[in-house]
């Protein structure tokens, strides 16, 4: 199952790495990561991620929003699960999230328990 990660901070894609290292090596999942909006739509109109099961967003990003970004792929990529990642406390971005569609919304600092347990429930683990 593919899942495209979008956060502007680089070192998300560690955390990524290495909290899922168990079902990366089992080939559960595969990673790929985008570092703003623009990037995460370029990577999704090349090809290369047509079949991305799921895409984690960060919402707080220079350029285009997580929530931007969720409404172009909930447009474009309408079969595509769109899930946010955002500060904790962050209420107003929570209704603007799941009011255009979100499927779920996750605290930073990340949750992966939570991020772990959609996907686990997806993958039938
Ligand atoms: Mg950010």
């Amino acid at each position: 199952m593919k899942i495209l990660v979008v956060d502007d901070e680089q070192d998300v894609e560690l955390l990524f790495r290495q909290k899922f290292r168990r079902e990366l090596k089992k080939g559960l999942i595969e990673l790929a990561f985008a570092f703003s909006g623009e990037e995460a739509m370029q990577v999704l109109a090349s090809g290369e991620a047509l079949d991305t099961v799921y895409i984690f967003s960060d919402i707080n990003m220079p350029g285009m929003s997580g929530i931007e970004l969720l409404e172009k792929v909930n447009q474009a990529y309408p079969e595509i699960k769109v899930c946010m990642i955002s500060a904790y406390h962050d209420s107003e971005h929570y209704d603007q999230a799941i009011a255009a569609g979100a499927r779920q919304f996750f605290s930073k600092p990340i949750d992966f328990t939570s991020i772990k347990e959609e996907i686990h429930k997806y993958l039938n683990i």
